[in-house]
């Protein structure tokens, strides 16, 4: 964003416009707290992570959003007007086509996902037996698990290492939840 050095551990910028994340200085970033220093260009990434355990979602609503791994993530793009449905792949973030009937019910009957902030928050999914652990997140931690499953994963399945990663980063994930 600017020319100040920062070090490893810094805030993130979204550009809403070309959809990317832009890393900043702390000046920076609180230029764009508010969304509106920008016209909406820019927009800070905030820092809460809550937990979601009133998540509701059954198998088909889940099946509907042809996500072919067990993890994804779900944001209100606002330039698109409408929720988008990511999932990690060696490739990167991966889109899926979202079935958008099913998702619409499952936020309407939730009122902790009506409260996501769009393009900069997230609805972080990993599906378990019998269920769906759902956090909502930093969109910039959806984008730190892409990075884990594209650095680590081999063959078809992942393999051991990339699944004790992204255990790991859940547990991170559930802990600041509870902060
Ligand atoms: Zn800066």
């Amino acid at each position: 964003m600017c020319a100040v050095p920062i070090g490893p551990q810094h805030s993130h910028l979204a550009d809403i416009q070309d959809h990317r994340l832009l890393c900043t200085c702390r000046s920076c970033y609180l230029l764009f707290t508010d969304g509106g220093a920008s016209h909406g260009h820019y927009r800070s990434v905030p820092d809460r992570y809550r937990a979601n355990a009133g998540f509701a979602l059954s198998a088909a609503q889940w099946d509907a959003m042809g996500i072919p791994v067990n993890l994804a993530f779900l944001f209100y793009q606002s330039d698109q007007g409408r929720y988008v449905a990511f999932y990690p792949s060696p490739g990167g973030a991966t889109e899926s086509l979202l079935d958008l009937t099913a998702w619409n019910e499952v936020v309407a009957g939730d009122p902790q996902l009506q409260e996501l902030l769009p393009d900069v928050e997230a609805v972080l999914l990993r599906r378990l037996d019998g269920g769906f652990e759902c956090h909502l997140v930093p969109i910039d931690a959806c984008y730190e698990l892409v990075g884990i499953v594209r650095q680590y994963w081999e063959g078809f399945a992942g393999g051991e290492d990339v699944w004790r990663r992204i255990d790991e980063f859940f547990a991170g994930v559930q802990e600041r939840g509870r902060g």
